[in-house]
């Protein structure tokens, strides 16, 4: 069997996470290494590597992790002055973690395209 990831050890509760959220289907909590004063990540409990595996049947999963995105962009007040969604796939994107999770990042003003 393949090792656990970081984000399934943390669903698990093996390593500790500043948690934002929690519900049956997914996992909200502060990124390690924010790229601006706020920055989380929105993963779902089921182990999907990234979006190239997202199977017509994650359609209402991957909705409901853009609805708890924009609750929890509306609850750190970043939801008026704007923000960022980004999810890395793959070796060109510098997808570091192979289990789907959308970055969240607010709190400063950011140019596009991105560097
Ligand atoms: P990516 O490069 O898109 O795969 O992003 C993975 C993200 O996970 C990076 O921004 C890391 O800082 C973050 N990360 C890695 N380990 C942890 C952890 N234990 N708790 C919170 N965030 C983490």
């Amino acid at each position: 069997m393949s090792e656990k990831t970081i984000f399934k050890r943390i669903i698990d509760k093996e390593i500790p996470a500043e948690i934002l959220y929690e519900d049956e289907r997914c996992l909200a909590f502060r990124d390690v290494r924010p790229q601006g004063p706020v920055h989380f990540l929105v993963i779902p409990k089921k182990e999907i590597p990234s979006v190239n595996e997202l199977a017509e049947e994650d359609a209402a999963l991957a909705g409901h992790l853009f609805v708890v995105i924009r609750k929890l962009a509306a609850e750190l007040q970043i939801h008026e002055t704007g923000y960022r969604v980004v999810t890395n796939c793959g070796p060109n994107a510098c997808q570091t973690v192979p289990h789907l999770h959308f970055h969240v990042i607010g709190g400063r003003s950011m140019s596009w395209p991105p560097g």
